[in-house]
Order: C-alpha cells, then sequence, then structure tokens
C-alpha cells in the first residue's frame, strides 16, 4: 500500500505538468500511468506560443526548443498549397517572445519526464476504482497497487475512467471525422523547413510540418462513419489514393512513412461540462475539456491547466480552495476553444464547394484574425480571472 497526498492518474502531457507544477511548489505527488513504458508515439504536436510561454514560467522552454522545431509561418492552403489565409506569425512572437514549436511527442514527454524527481511516475498501473472514506480514497489499479491519497487528478484523458466515476453522464461527441497521422523522413525543401500547412481539399485535408531537420510530421483528415474499419495495412494505400490529387509532396510524405507508423484514430470531444471537480478529486486535461484538434489547443489547454494549477497552489496553499476554484477560472477559455474547434472542422469538410468555402475563408479580415489570435495566445494574470 502507497500513501500518497497527491495521486495523478495518467501519465500524459496534462499529468506530466500538473507533476511538474506542483513539484514546483514543494507538494508531493505520484503520477500512475497504465503504459509499462513510454512508446514513442508515431506523431507530433505543435505547441503554440500559450504552451511554450507556460514552459518558459516552468524554466522549459529552451529544452523543449532544443529538441522541436520552431515554426516561423503557418498557412491554411488549397490542396495545390496556395495561400488561403496565413495568419501573421511575427506578431505573435514580438508579443509573446515565441512562436509555435512543433516537436514529437515522444520527445516533449522525455523533456517532461525529465524534470520531475525520479519515481514520481509509476508506470505499468492502469487506475480501475475508487473508495472514499473519512482519511480520502483507496484507489486500486488493476495489477493489484493499492495507493491510499488525500486527492486526486484525473489526467487519464478523453475515455478517463475517474471521470466516468465521478460524472457518468459526461458525453463525447464523434465529429464525424477520422484522422491518420504519421512521421515522414523525405527531403524537406527549404521552403518547409520552418513552416507548418494546413491544405483543404474537397471534404479532407492535410496537415503536415517538420519536426527536425529529417523528420516531418503530418496528418490526414477525411469524414468517416464512427464504426469505419479500415485494416492497418490499408492505411497507407488508401491514403495514397485519397490524397492523389494534392501537391506532389503530400504524396512524397505517405510514401516515405514507413505503413506500420501510420496510426488512425477518430475524431471525438467532450461535451462542455459543468463541474470538473468532486470532493478531493479535479478533473484536469482532455480528461476535463477534450477538444477536437482542428485548433491544435487540445495539449496547450492541458498544459494552461498546470500554470494555473501551479498559479492556484502558490496563491491559495490548501488543495480544496484550488479545486473549487479551478474551474471557474478556466472554464471560459477552455469552452470557447472546444465550441470553435468544432465549428472549424465542420467548415473544413464543407460539401458545398471548395471554392465557395475558401472564398469565405479569405475574407477574414487578417487584423481579426491577429486579434483572435493574441486573444487565444495569452495567458490571462490570476488575479483577472479570480
Ligand atoms: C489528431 C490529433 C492531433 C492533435 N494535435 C494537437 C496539436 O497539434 N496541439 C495540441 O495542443 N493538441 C493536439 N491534440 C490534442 C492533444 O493530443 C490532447 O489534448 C492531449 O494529448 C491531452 O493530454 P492528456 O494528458 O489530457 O490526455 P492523453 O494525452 O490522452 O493522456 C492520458 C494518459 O493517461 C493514461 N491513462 C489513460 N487511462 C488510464 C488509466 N485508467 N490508468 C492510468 N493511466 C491511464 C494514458 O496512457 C495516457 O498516457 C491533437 C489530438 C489529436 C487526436
Amino acid at each position: 500500500m502507497i500513501c500518497s497526498m497527491i495521486s495523478i492518474i495518467g501519465g500524459g502531457i496534462a499529468g506530466l505538468s500538473a507533476a511538474l507544477a506542483l513539484q514546483r511548489n514543494n507538494i508531493p505527488c505520484k503520477v500512475y500511468e497504465r503504459s509499462p513504458v513510454y512508446k514513442p508515439v508515431g506523431a507530433g504536436i505543435w505547441l503554440a506560443p500559450n504552451a511554450m510561454q507556460v514552459f518558459k514560467a516552468f524554466g522549459i522552454q529552451d529544452d523543449i526548443r532544443q529538441v522541436g522545431n520552431e515554426l516561423e509561418s503557418f498557412g491554411l492552403m488549397t490542396q495545390k498549397v496556395e495561400a488561403i489565409s496565413a495568419p501573421d506569425l511575427q506578431v505573435v512572437k514580438n508579443t509573446f517572445g515565441t512562436s509555435t514549436i512543433a516537436i514529437h511527442r515522444a520527445r516533449l514527454q522525455d523533456v517532461l519526464f525529465n524534470q520531475l524527481k525520479p519515481g514520481t511516475v509509476v508506470f505499468d498501473s492502469e487506475f480501475e476504482t475508487l473508495n472514499e472514506d473519512e482519511n480520502g480514497y483507496q484507489l486500486h489499479f488493476s495489477n493489484g497497487l493499492k495507493v491510499n491519497s488525500k486527492y486526486i487528478l484525473g489526467a487519464d484523458g478523453i475515455h478517463s475512467k475517474i471521470r466516468h466515476h465521478l460524472f457518468p453522464t459526461a458525453q463525447k461527441r464523434y465529429c464525424g471525422q477520422t484522422c491518420w497521422r504519421g512521421i515522414s523522413s523525405p527531403q524537406i525543401p527549404s521552403k518547409y523547413t520552418h513552416s507548418g500547412y494546413e491544405l483543404w481539399g474537397d471534404e479532407i485535408r492535410f496537415g503536415f510540418s517538420p519536426i527536425s531537420k529529417t523528420e516531418v510530421y503530418w496528418f490526414a483528415v477525411a469524414k468517416r462513419p464512427e464504426n469505419d474499419i479500415e485494416p492497418k495495412i490499408k492505411y497507407k494505400e488508401n491514403l495514397l489514393q485519397l490524397f492523389k490529387d494534392f501537391d506532389p509532396f503530400i504524396l512524397e510524405l505517405l510514401q516515405n512513412t514507413p505503413q506500420e507508423k501510420i496510426n488512425r484514430n477518430n475524431i471525438e470531444d467532450l461535451k462542455p461540462m459543468k463541474e470538473w471537480h468532486k470532493g478531493g478529486v479535479l478533473l484536469i486535461g482532455d480528461a476535463a475539456h477534450a477538444t477536437s484538434p482542428n485548433m491544435g489547443q487540445g495539449g496547450c489547454q492541458a498544459i494552461e491547466d498546470a500554470y494555473y494549477l501551479d498559479q492556484l497552489v502558490a496563491r491559495f496553499g490548501k488543495i480544496e480552495d484550488v479545486f473549487k476554484q479551478f474551474r471557474s477560472i478556466r472554464y471560459k477559455k477552455v469552452n470557447a476553444i472546444v465550441n470553435q474547434s468544432f465549428t472549424l472542422g465542420k467548415i473544413a469538410h464543407w460539401k458545398r464547394g471548395q471554392g465557395l468555402r475558401n472564398w469565405i475563408m479569405k475574407q477574414a479580415p487578417k487584423k481579426t484574425i491577429t486579434k483572435n489570435m493574441l486573444a487565444l495566445y495569452k495567458l490571462e494574470k490570476l488575479e483577472n480571472l479570480l
């Protein structure tokens, strides 16, 4: 039996970042992760300037930059790589001192993991269930491990078991789209070295950016029924057919990705919840507010959760008070992102013709796009949120 002040269930981006926030405040915690080791997941992630500002505050911005690739430009393009819209990332960099960093997920996980005191993460421990008594909680894991804990952070992702215990009526929503992801090793033309792109075609889209000098992370999205079945062995062949009218570089990216390194997941989000906290348990990250990936903000919001945990703990000290305040300072921004991202996903796969959709997207004034971006990436001061 292990006794722990705070147990974090799930050692993904949310769990590791939250552990770092607690460690910074000298609050002992353990992270229980179901995987036996961190597997090098075959995907990248874009860390927008809001996430990078958190990492700067946590003193690890340079570690992340060293193993990632800074994006100096981002373009929403047609399938032939003609611009539909290109936000001004220089103004973002001038405002926040950082742009977006594209990084291999495994490298991000390594940086976070290496910041934690040895033994903080307990692997091969899948949370199963919990009991509550006057002293706190007893957590039960599938490997037989039992843990007594006064407080719990549920960071176990969109399919959270902790959430299911606390709020069994919370609803996941299938967004009607599926996403393939991979990492390719092509010759990277210099014009793409520090750029991220999303190409919109006829109800399909493809995004990519280099994550190092030799690797390009890509994702491909198409509408599919929720129960659609596609054998893994067919992913590459089917994607080459689906994207055959896209720019030749897209086909090169697909060709240069080993078949077994392509993953496929349905795109889901979580209908905004009215509560994230009950007793001594608080949900964070995707467990609390999973969003569709259309704005590339799910992970960034999990990292922002850690930032505000750090701030709340420093200010209030008592964990009860931190848990009580947490949702009220986070839900407005997070729910707006969940809703906007859902809508953006629908627009991207609009079936009434690419020309009209692209024309409408082009009409958005640059000033408005910049204003919205700056609002999205700003970390509001805690006192303005309380
Ligand atoms: C296609 C796609 C592209 C995306 N791109 C971006 C992007 O560019 N930028 C961005 O910011 N976000 C992006 N996201 C979103 C981002 O991946 C998620 O928001 C982020 O991973 C959430 O982190 P998390 O730690 O809350 O959950 P997860 O990443 O799901 O981690 C949960 C962890 O908990 C563990 N776990 C689960 N159940 C248990 C259990 N019972 N017991 C113990 N451990 C458990 C899991 O093994 C895992 O390690 C994307 C998402 C998708 C699907």
